[in-house]
Parts: C-alpha cells; structure tokens; sequence
C-alpha cells in the first residue's frame, strides 16, 4: 500500500445510489463509469473520506451543467426542499452507507482511530457528512440519533435557502456575498453541532452564514471542497479573508476538482493541466501554510480535470504536487494527515 493513501473531503457516491444508478455490490467489485468504486480506490490510493447524503433538486443538474459551460452565469438557488422528503432521504442515505459496508466496499469511521485503521485497508474509511440540513428538526431530535448512527460532519445549507439559513449560488463571476446570514435556528444548530462534536462543513455557505458560523462555533473552520476565489472568482470558492478566518481557527479546506471551480475562466471544460490545481494549492498554502490543506475531490458530483478522470487517477495529482517541490512530508498532510488532525480536534479525541 501507498505511504500516501487520501483520505478525501468530499464525495457524492451515495446519491448515485439513492438514483439507482449503481448498486453496493457493483460498488464492490467495479463500475464502468463514474468516478468511486473499490477496485480503483485501491488502485489509486483513495483511502477514503467524507461520503455526503445530498437531497437533490428536481431537474437541478441539467440546468447547472449547460450554464457552467459558458460562463458568465448566475444560476438561481434551487427550490428549498420538504423536511419529509429530505427526511426520507437521508434515511435511504444511510441504508446506503450500511449496505456499502455490508458488500465490504467501505468502513464506517465514527472517530480518527477508526479512520487510521481503515486508511490501509482495501474497504475505504467512510465518514457519514449530511450536506443540506433540511432533514434535520427544530428541536435536533433527529439529529441526535443520526449521531448515534454515525453522523459525524453537515452542512448547514447547499445551494438553497433553509430554516438554517441561505446557500451561495452557483455564479460566475462573483463573490460569496450574495445574501442574508443564518437564521436564529441556524445559530441553535451551529451550537447543537458544537454540543455533539459534529463538524460543520462551511462550503455552499454564503459568506455572511460563514462569518455568523465563525462567530458561533468553538470548533475548527472547515469547508470540505472548495477553492480560492484570488485564482477562479467564483462565488462557491474562499476569499483572501474567509482562507484567513480558517486559519485563524486552526481549519482547513479540501481542494474541489470541480473544472468550473478551479478554472480562472470559470468554465466547465475537463481538458486542462493540474498546474490550474496547483495554483490553487499554493495561493491557499500562502495563506493558511502547511497543516490546514487537503483534498476534497467532489469525485461522483463534479465534472473532474480529465488529467485524473477518477479516483484511479489520484497518483497523477499526487506526482504534479511532487513535481511542484511538495517534499514527502507535506505530501503526508496533504493527502491525510491535515484531515486527520483537523478531524480529531473537531470531534475532541
Ligand atoms: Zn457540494
């Protein structure tokens, strides 16, 4: 096995299971599309890491997909979604994280240990992340048993308003600031995480829900897979002063391969070279340094650099941020250790 395994900030396998496109066991023993399954996990060295339930909207992507392409854009928030329908969902994300482990596709990782553990092993290490809170009640009763069933890391917003507050649109170019903060009971769930030692992931947040974030939480900033808005504007990636409150906080940020956040011109185009990634690599080192960088793939919901193509195609990110002068040591932050540290001081073990 790799000294290099990633343990990733992002992924959205587990909607292609709720659509029905793939099953657990394809999972298990190889797809012929998309960009997660176990065999070339092992083969690239994808160790693992945050697996989102995302309740989708109607119709959302193919609108996305088209405007992306030809940037500029400014595409609406999508339509808020039911807590009974996000409710069902997420209910069905979670016999999904439970049957990709009974088909020995991944373990489900409740703590840092875990997560050393599974690192190595041929099941990847899954943490369960809830991206969009709409299932989530006033009073946190459900949330507080989707801990105890795993949960361990959710955003407060996607890119749609909520009871919690509002998601940044996708929009291009702008900036983050593109609407109203949180809401009072986005302020109580903040400090329901906080209580439950649940991480909270800052990226569709626009950038006054960061800031009341910050303000609020006693915890690490965290935005599991975005970019720096100095190398592609886009109103999903970090400002100079967002990249600075994480640091400020001992945070980090897992870089997004999504083409549309990492290209300066901010299209949606697969073919370019990782040097566009690097730009980003080393603008967010400049500003945050060594120990609060990682990845964040967005591998099964985002159209990803051709130059890596799946998670198969990793060793070929990891071979640009070598030829870069990225020595072993930080290739180790990079590739887990920062999630690992970031993880352990977020959850308190
Ligand atoms: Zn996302």
């Amino acid at each position: 096995m790799t000294d290099f395994p990633v343990f990733d900030g992002h992924n959205d396998l587990i909607l292609r299971l709720l659509r029905g496109d793939v099953t657990a066991e394809g999972v298990a023993s190889g797809l012929p599309d998309g960009h997660i399954d176990k065999p070339r996990a092992i083969k690239g060295g994808f160790g693992g890491g945050m697996f989102a339930i995302f309740v989708p909207s109607p119709g959302d992507k193919a609108v996305r997909h088209d405007e992306m392409c030809n940037p500029p854009y400014d595409i609406p928030l999508a339509e808020p979604i039911s807590e009974d329908e996000a409710t069902a969902w997420t209910e069905r994300g979670f016999a999904a994280m439970n049957d990709l482990a009974a088909a020995g596709a991944i373990r489900i990782c409740r703590n840092a240990r875990e997560i050393e553990a599974a690192l190595p092993a041929e099941e990847m290490a899954a943490v369960i992340h809830i991206e969009g809170a709409e299932a989530v009640d006033r009073d946190f009763e459900k949330l507080h048993g989707w801990h105890a069933r795993g949960l361990r890391s959710l955003g407060p917003v996607w890119s749609r308003d909520t009871v919690w507050g509002h998601g940044v649109p996708f929009r291009y170019p702008s900036d983050p600031d593109t609407g109203p903060g949180l809401t009072e009971d986005g302020k109580a769930l903040i400090r329901e995480c906080n209580r439950l030692n649940v991480m909270v992931d800052l990226s569709h947040l626009n950038a006054k829900g960061f800031e009341d974030v910050a303000r609020i939480t006693d915890a690490p900033l965290v935005a599991t897979h975005s970019n720096a808005w100095a190398v592609c504007p886009q109103s999903r990636n970090l400002t100079d002063r967002q990249l600075a409150m994480i640091r400020d906080s001992d945070g980090m940020v897992g870089i997004n391969f999504a083409s549309a956040f990492l290209r300066p011109d901010g299209r949606m185009d697969a073919e370019f070279e990782l040097d566009i990634v690097l730009r980003h690599f080393n603008h967010m080192l400049t500003i945050l340094g060594e120990d609060r960088i990682g990845l964040g793939s967005d591998f099964d919901g985002a159209l990803v650099p051709d130059r890596i193509g799946d998670c198969a195609g990793l060793p070929n990110m990891l071979a640009a941020l070598r030829s870069h002068g990225v020595d072993d040591g930080l290739l180790a932050k990079v590739t887990h250790g920062n999630w690992l540290r970031v993880l352990r001081k977020t959850w308190g073990e």
